[in-house]
């Protein structure tokens, strides 16, 4: 079925929960998919089944915190829509991907000229990451030599990058001269040209524009914004650090072990437990003088908070253990 930009296999997702004798299930979507989840509520109880819908955020597949409290609801079921699975995440949902309704394809032919080299690795967002194999061909028609790298077991399928995982990158940055993301976004790119140190070039097959230089203004920007909250984060004593409940998010031993590295710096450090992170939840912590987030990178990289959050790579920097600027990821 067809929702705005994107394509959502509903028929099998109404077929799976029939096989599997699901009464009740919970469904789950990112914000932008949130206002269909009535129409695919409709077909789904059309068919007897009872729905629930979730008011959470979702921000990725890692974001299930619903599964805590789907037993006391009676779910036979969790189904997540918009993303692709994470394969070392073991929880019990169901998910149906978001395929993106866009041309790639004339987007890649207009990346070409931005290429710089014969060795090209292809990337993609999930929304596009099925497109890859089209894609590629394009380029190999065009003579270049196309990479497309499996990632770790974060990562569902080749060629398939997350935020917080670039894994498909680096395991063929070695043999490529540049990579070529499909996706919208700075996020994905300047992640990616920050793990390879190698030229990106992005093409968003949604407006067909395409990005280069831009990327590396956009990753400056990003080192010049981080360096400046690290900077203020060298006077804290006080910190707190944010261990986050959601499944594919919870580093709780990382959060134990930074809580004692900085107790053997002779900083004070607090463990604090959230979901949904926001300015609010760290106002009422008056007396903390910078946050060190375990949560998805993104979170601290993304916004703007009144006191300091830091991933745990910028902590480093912030001791005194490493110069260098290193991208977070999660396994
Ligand atoms: S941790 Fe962040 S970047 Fe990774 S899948 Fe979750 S929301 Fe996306």
């Amino acid at each position: 079925m067809i929702f705005g930009s994107y394509s959502v296999k509903v028929e099998e997702l109404i077929k799976e929960v029939m096989r599997r004798n699901c009464k009740r299930i919970l469904l789950q979507a990112p914000d932008g998919l949130k206002k269909h989840m009535l129409e695919i509520s409709d077909l789904l109880e059309e068919k007897g089944i009872e729905v629930l819908l979730s008011t959470d955020p979702c921000f990725g597949a890692c974001d299930v915190s619903c599964i805590y409290y789907a037993g006391a609801l009676n779910v036979d079921m969790v189904v997540q829509i918009g993303h692709l699975p994470i394969p070392s995440l073991k929880v019990p949902v169901m998910y149906v991907n978001a395929e993106g309704i866009a041309r790639e394809e004339e987007g890649v032919k207009k990346a070409i000229p931005e290429l710089r080299g014969s060795k090209i690795g292809l990337v993609a967002n999930a929304q596009h990451v099925n497109k890859l194999g089209k894609v590629s061909k394009i380029l190999r028609r065009e003579g270049f030599e196309v990479f497309i790298g499996k990632g770790d077991e974060r990562i569902y399928r080749d060629g398939l990058v997350l935020g917080c995982n670039f894994s498909s990158a680096t395991s063929i940055s070695k043999h490529v001269d540049a990579f070529l993301f499909i996706g919208s976004g700075f996020f994905h790119p300047v992640g990616l040209s920050m793990v390879t140190s190698k030229r990106v070039v992005a093409v968003d097959p949604f407006t067909l524009k395409v990005f280069s230089e831009e990327i590396e203004r956009e990753k400056n920007d990003f080192l010049r914004r981080r360096y400046a909250v690290i900077s203020l984060a060298k006077d804290a004593e006080c910190f707190g650090i944010i261990v986050g409940i959601k499944p594919g998010q919870l580093r709780k031993e990382k959060a134990f072990e930074i809580k004692k590295k900085l107790e053997r710096y002779d900083k004070k450090a607090y463990i604090f437990v959230v979901d949904n992170l926001s300015q609010n939840i760290l106002d009422a912590f008056g007396g903390i003088d910078c946050f060190v987030s375990t949560l998805c990178p993104r979170v601290a990289i993304d916004n703007v908070f009144k006191v300091p959050l830091i991933n745990p790579s910028e902590l480093e920097i912030v001791l005194g253990e490493r110069e260098d600027y290193v991208f977070e990821t999660l396994e």
